[in-house]
């Protein structure tokens, strides 16, 4: 182990094997493809969303798991214990290739503190959700999932489109940066703020966003004409929202909508405290992280109470999944938690079908393959207007980062009707090599995470985590490629227990039988964890669907 060094990571394309089969090679040309330049936020750090969240422990960790999946039989399973490779078994070819745990703790010892001396002593790894499963394909990942969030708000409040309004929003990070394209894409005009201008230069070179300011006037101004115009545009504007979003307050501009993704989740690497640029946050972030983190949740507290003077004064505002609002409230603001999260706001009814962000990758790196799947998607869902409208969206508006992917929002059913019609047009060739085929964790049936996901749960079970594990072992028993159980995803150690999926369609019988039990077993839990919680819609579609629930059954 020996001279092992940081190196730019870049995922193999084309039909040249680098592993014994394409399982095994799909798993390391997504491991690489999440540490692409092109789709990492810090890949020399190995980070690539979310704060810290990575995708293997170190660099010797990350040689060990090339070494070992380049080894890898087809009848064999890798293990993974929080981004570093720690064992590997004989089990059979209808088992995954992958297996991985990343930042678990037992539930007493889940908080930062503890693991952050954990990770100090290089025992554990932050996976996020998609970072530490290896299936992260950049921004587009969150964008189909913004825009319907968004959508949502649209038609709950504004008669369909956001045009003629104005968000104000934070965060321009590897997911955040999903937010100025999902409000253009609805017609309205976004205010973005970011403390590190790096970060917006990023989306407007990604085309996420349309202008860059340091100036909160010019920004105001751009957005009122845009407004009066009924033109959608999109603003990064330089600076602290927790200072910001006051001096917006004080200077009386009116917003409509209010969100923010910062990566409030985690107070020490995901949040700049007021007062500090980038560079200075990061060596107090070095000297003294007790100090950091005390200001970092101050500022966050001042953020928040930013956002609810904003609520009071018209605003409809929402927390978009970075547990600001439980910062807040530890701080002593009682009333954090009065605007509520997208999911109870706007997302629930979707999970109740089982749709959730479902995606895949061309592991061919032609951006031809990708096409061939969205034509696919509109020979199978014509009757779907929606969708059919969104792949054309992302056909004209998504540049793609690292391997061409797609994302979608597909249900039970649809899941598996799109997968094997995947698998199908790899066998016959019209795709060029094999696909992969997988999700956020962000799902239906595969979170337990209170302040999101699973917030005010009709019959109280926001925090009960043994919907996530069923969800990893059902999974495992059905034939996934790689799955993964994560702690602490989106809201920070502490607060969620999560799982992850993906599957590969190399147009094998194989990979057909596998395919159809994973991608049904997949948005079945949806289905069956929101109708135990008691939403009627999630019965209706399980006695639809007939998905056997058997406490329905006697
Ligand atoms: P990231 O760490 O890549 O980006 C965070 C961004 O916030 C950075 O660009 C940083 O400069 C900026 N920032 C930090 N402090 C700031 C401050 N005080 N003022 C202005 N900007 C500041 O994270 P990401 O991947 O974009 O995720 C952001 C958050 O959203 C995380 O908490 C994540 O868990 C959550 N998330 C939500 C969803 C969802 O669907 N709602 C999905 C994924 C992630």
């Amino acid at each position: 182990m020996t001279n092992i060094q940081k190196r730019e990571i870049k995922a193999k394309k084309g039909l040249e094997l680098d592993c014994k089969g394409w399982e095994q090679e799909a798993v390391l040309r997504m491991l690489c493809n999440n540490l692409d330049p092109e789709v990492a936020e810090k890949p020399e750090d190995l980070i690539v969303y979310g704060g810290i969240g990575k995708a293997a422990r170190n660099w010797p960790s990350f040689e060990a798991i090339v070494h070992s999946l380049k080894d890898l039989e087809n009848d064999e399973t890798l293990l993974i214990q929080s981004g570093k490779p720690v064992g590997r078994f004989k089990t059979h070819q209808h088992a995954p290739r992958v297996l991985l745990s990343n930042s678990v703790l037992v539930p007493k010892w889940a908080n930062w503190e503890h693991f952050n001396e954990l990770e100090k002593q290089g025992l554990m790894m932050y996976g996020q959700m998609t970072a530490g499963s290896w299936i992260y394909i950049g921004t587009q990942g969150i964008l189909q999932g913004t825009y319907e969030t968004f959508a949502e708000l649209a038609k709950q409040h504004f008669n369909n489109s956001l045009q003629g309004t104005i968000t104000l929003t934070a965060g321009l990070g590897g997911m955040g940066g999903a937010q100025p394209l999902a409000v253009t894409m609805n017609g309205g005009v976004v205010i973005a703020v970011d403390v590190d201008e790096t970060r917006i230069q990023k989306r407007i070179e990604t085309k996420y966003c349309d202008k860059m300011t340091r100036s909160l006037d010019e920004a105001l101004a751009w957005a009122e004409i845009a407004k009066t115009n009924g033109k959608a545009l999109s603003i990064g504007l330089v600076g602290n929202a927790a200072e910001i979003h006051h001096e917006i307050v004080k200077g009386g501009f009116k917003v409509d909508i209010v969100t923010d993704q910062t990566s409030a989740h985690d107070p020490l690497n995901g949040y700049v405290p007021v007062g500090y640029s980038v560079q200075e946050a990061e060596k107090l972030r070095k000297e003294n992280p007790d100090l950091y983190v005390t200001l970092s949740k101050q500022s966050m507290k001042k953020h928040v109470e930013a956002m609810l003077i904003l609520q009071q004064q018209g605003s409809i505002v929402f927390d978009y999944g970075n547990n600001i609002r439980q910062v807040a409230h530890d701080e002593g603001l009682e009333n954090a938690f009065n605007f509520p999260g997208f999911v109870p706001a706007y997302i629930r009814p979707l999970f109740c079908e089982g749709k959730g962000p479902f995606r895949w990758v061309a592991l061919s790196g032609d951006p031809e393959d990708i096409y061939r799947t969205d034509a696919l998607i509109k020979e199978l869902f014509p009757e779907n207007e929606a969708l059919c409208r969104w792949i054309d969206m992302a056909q004209e508006k998504v540049a793609f980062q690292g391997l061409p992917s797609r994302i979608c929002w597909l249900g039970y059913g649809e899941r598996k009707k799109m997968g094997l019609a995947i698998n199908e047009l790899v066998r016959i060739g019209e795709i060029k090599a094999p696909v992969v085929i997988g999700r956020d964790h962000l799902d239906c049936g595969s979170v337990a995470s209170p302040n999101r996901e699973t917030e005010a749960m009709k019959d109280g079970s926001d925090a009960v985590g043994d919907w996530a594990i069923l969800n990893a072992l059902i999974n495992t028993a059905a034939g996934g490629s790689w799955i993964s159980v994560h702690h602490g995803g989106g809201v920070g150690i502490g607060y969620s227990l999560h799982a992850g999926m993906v599957v590969v369609a190399d147009g094998s019988e194989l990979a057909h039988e596998r395919l159809e039990r994973v991608l049904t077993t997949d948005p079945g839990m949806g289905i069956i964890r929101h109708a135990d919680a008691g939403y009627e819609l999630a019965e209706k579609v399980a006695t639809e669907k007939n998905v056997h629930i058997p406490m329905k059954e006697i």
